[in-house]
């Protein structure tokens, strides 16, 4: 696309929006090329940010009239370059869209704008003993849309279930410019589950602006333990051992020695150096009954005793004591019990920080996210170090381990061709191994355009056809997030040469 297209594309954009709400030039190109998945870039002609459901309306409209291709975009913190814009164009950042319109704590639910990272929303009501459960380790800035639109998971995604669970209500401009209600502030809306549609559906659906979620109360008692182990499969084992044991921790997380050697290097959190893997458990429960995934405490059930503050300290208290033999049982060095609140955030601290404190041992990181029966951990993970290893490239392994969510972590130079083919080839080997073991390519990060081939070798063709049947009702051109998770979206190059030269 020549200079003389993109400025009239930025000028028409500003007089749909205002000239503060536009960016172009090399800035837009440079900072707005990719997602947190940098091995695949592609600038975008223009960034606008709009402040409301009108103003995403007004844009959509406009690139569907002149044939624009537009990307959907919160923070830009995915993994697997869903945020890019494949086919250039403009990317519709949300990110000034961060407004809180409405608490209702009676009915423990927010209506929240698409843009509102994620974080926020939990500080909004936590002085009122809520929090909105979804906590993806990039909560500070990842937003409402991007975790809607991944269905994102977290820690403690493993007794609360993922952003499926929580949302009850979408507002979407679908890829046609049309502004659409999905469910609202109850759940359990009759008819087909769209809001279950559009939740993971990566951008290709439209643009998300606003959302009403659930919020879940805090827990009464939470216990926090560490427990190093001298090899990563000593760690494994331990986790199938303790659900097969009957507990459900809230979260119990895996971080590997590379980790533990970036995270002290970068925080000094006092994690021990001689531990070969590190798993961080906790265990919570509330005054109450917990009903579900989705954590709703049920008030005043008939013939249902309440659980006093007393009761759930003694159930935590108890729980974590049998992690902590489970864990000396299979050969943990050192077990080490947060004793209050601030040693549990520093703990917490030194597994949030840790896939970015992996940034300081290699120019590029890449996080690959599959996901498999948790009690092949031990053996997949055996794999990651050894494909590794045959392919001459460092890995980090940091993950949910109690739902089985791998995320291999490869440390590289992307200057060197021959270290980024070698890390797509990693990547894609721990993945087919993923589906040998009866799992999936993607835990939690998506498809995007990285892994688009291996979805094929997922599903059969019919399925894939159904898939893209239901994308053409919400998006029937190819302008909305174009060469994006189907298969048969992965060529932009007919995109680009209908969209009057777009083509780079
Ligand atoms: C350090 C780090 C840790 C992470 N930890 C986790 C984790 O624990 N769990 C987890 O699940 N993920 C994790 N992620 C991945 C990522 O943070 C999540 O996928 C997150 O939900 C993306 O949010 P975002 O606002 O950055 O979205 P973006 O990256 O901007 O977009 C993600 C996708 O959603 C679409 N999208 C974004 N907003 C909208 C909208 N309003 N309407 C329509 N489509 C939209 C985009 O088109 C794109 O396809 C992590 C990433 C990093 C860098």
């Amino acid at each position: 696309m020549s200079d003389r297209t993109d400025v009239w594309l930025a000028k028409s954009l500003e007089r749909v929006l205002t000239p503060e709400q536009v960016m172009s030039g090399p800035a837009a190109s440079r900072v707005y090329d990719c997602d947190a998945y940098t091995v695949k870039r592609h600038h975008p002609h223009a960034v606008v940010f709009p402040r409301t459901t009108e103003e995403v309306q007004k844009v959509v409209r406009w690139c569907l009239k002149n044939e624009i291709p537009f990307t959907p975009r919160g923070a830009g913190t995915g993994l697997s370059g869903g945020a890019l814009a494949a086919c250039g164009g403009v990317v519709i950042a949300t990110t000034k869209m961060r407004r809180i319109l409405e608490i209702d704590l009676k009915n423990r639910v927010m209506l929240a704008q698409a843009g509102c990272p994620n974080l926020r929303l939990t500080r909004a009501v936590e002085e009122h003993g809520l929090h909105f459960a979804p906590d993806p380790s990039s909560q500070t800035v990842c937003t409402l849309g991007g975790n809607i639109c991944e269905n994102s998971g977290g820690p403690h995604t493993l007794k609360y279930g993922v952003t499926a669970d929580h949302v009850l209500g979408i507002t979407l401009v679908d890829a046609q410019g049309e502004v659409r209600q999905f469910g609202g502030k109850v759940g359990g809306f009759p008819g087909l589950d769209l809001i279950g549609v559009v939740v993971g559906s990566e951008g290709t659906f439209g643009v998300v602006t606003e959302a009403w979620v659930r919020l879940t109360p805090l827990p009464s008692a939470v216990r926090t333990l560490l427990a190093a182990f001298p090899t990563p499969r000593d760690a494994t084992e331990t986790v199938s051992e303790v659900i097969a044991s009957g507990i459900i921790p809230a979260a119990m997380e895996f971080m590997d020695g590379s980790v533990i050697e970036a995270v002290e290097a970068a925080f000094h959190t006092g994690l021990p150096t001689d531990a070969g893997a590190l798993l961080l458990v906790e265990c919570d429960a509330h005054e109450g009954r917990l009903a579900s995934r989705t954590d709703q405490t049920i008030p005043n059930e008939p013939n249902e005793r309440r659980d006093t503050t007393d009761d759930a300290e003694a159930r935590v208290v108890a729980e974590i004591e049998r992690v902590e033999a489970i864990a000396r049982e299979h050969g943990a060095m050192s077990v080490q019990l947060a004793e209050d609140e601030d040693a549990r955030a520093k703990l917490w601290t030194a597994r949030k920080k840790g896939i970015g404190a992996l940034g300081r041992l290699a120019p590029t990181i890449v996080t690959h996210d599959g996901v498999i029966p948790r009690s092949k951990l031990p053996e997949v993970l055996d794999f990651t170090y050894r494909i590794a290893k045959e392919k001459g490239i460092r890995v980090a392994n940091i993950f949910h381990a109690g739902d089985g969510n791998l995320h291999p972590i490869f440390l590289f130079d992307d200057r060197d061709p021959k270290q980024v083919k070698a890390v797509v080839e990693a990547g894609e080997a721990v993945l087919r191994r993923c589906i040998a073991e009866g799992g999936s390519v993607s835990g939690e990060h998506g498809i995007g355009v990285e892994k688009i081939d291996l979805l094929a070798e997922m599903f059969s063709k019919e399925d894939l056809r159904m898939q893209e049947k239901i994308r053409k009702v919400f998006n029937s051109g190819s302008l909305c997030n174009p060469g994006k998770i189907l298969p048969s979206q992965k060529s932009c190059v007919e995109v680009r040469l209908r969209h009057k030269g777009i083509a780079t």
